[in-house]
């Protein structure tokens, strides 16, 4: 008899999956991402003496230590930009309405150009293509073109969404 509950039980979680989905989705103000599985900072935003060229440079966004790591989509949105510069590397832009999330120096490029997105979905394996010491990901937000520091933007989405943690290391 067993075997029957287990499988009425497998019925039931069939149905019932869908419209937990959507149930969750309807309490979710904001789906968001940690734009990598665990965030190391390696440079932070602004004012820097530039790693390779040694000058004063202001850093557009953050750093991230990587290695061959899935990079993710922060938001919803769709890709609209997918390119490659002598500094950034291979790199693709977001657009998520009032904001923009850049994902540079990668090595490979998992979506398409005007391609919709979801937060959470990899887009994108890291690398170290364009000016670099060595292997991280370069990550951006510009909120209504203007850069601001990507790492008050995650704090933003913590503390008004819901799930992802910032792994502070
Ligand atoms: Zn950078």
């Amino acid at each position: 008899m067993k075997w029957r509950l287990m499988v009425w039980g497998m019925l039931v979680l069939l149905i019932m999956l869908p419209r937990v989905r959507v149930t969750a989705q309807d309490t979710i103000s904001l789906q968001w991402s940690l734009p990598l599985p665990s965030l190391k900072v390696t440079s932070g935003f602004g004012h820097r003496i530039h790693p390779v060229t040694h000058a004063r440079d202001f850093h557009k966004g953050v750093d991230l230590s990587a290695r061959c790591d899935p990079v993710l989509s922060v938001l919803d949105g769709t890709v609209v930009e997918i390119a490659f510069n002598p500094i950034l590397g291979r790199y693709v832009r977001i657009d998520h309405g009032d904001f923009q999330s850049v994902y540079g120096h990668l090595s490979f490029i998992l979506v398409g150009n005007n391609e919709s997105v979801r937060a959470g979905q990899p887009i994108a394996i890291t690398g170290a293509t364009g000016r670099v010491t060595g292997e991280h990901l370069h990550f951006s937000i510009r909120f209504r073109g203007r850069h601001i520091n990507p790492i008050y933007f995650l704090w933003q989405l913590q503390s008004n969404g819901q799930s992802p943690q910032i792994n502070k290391q």
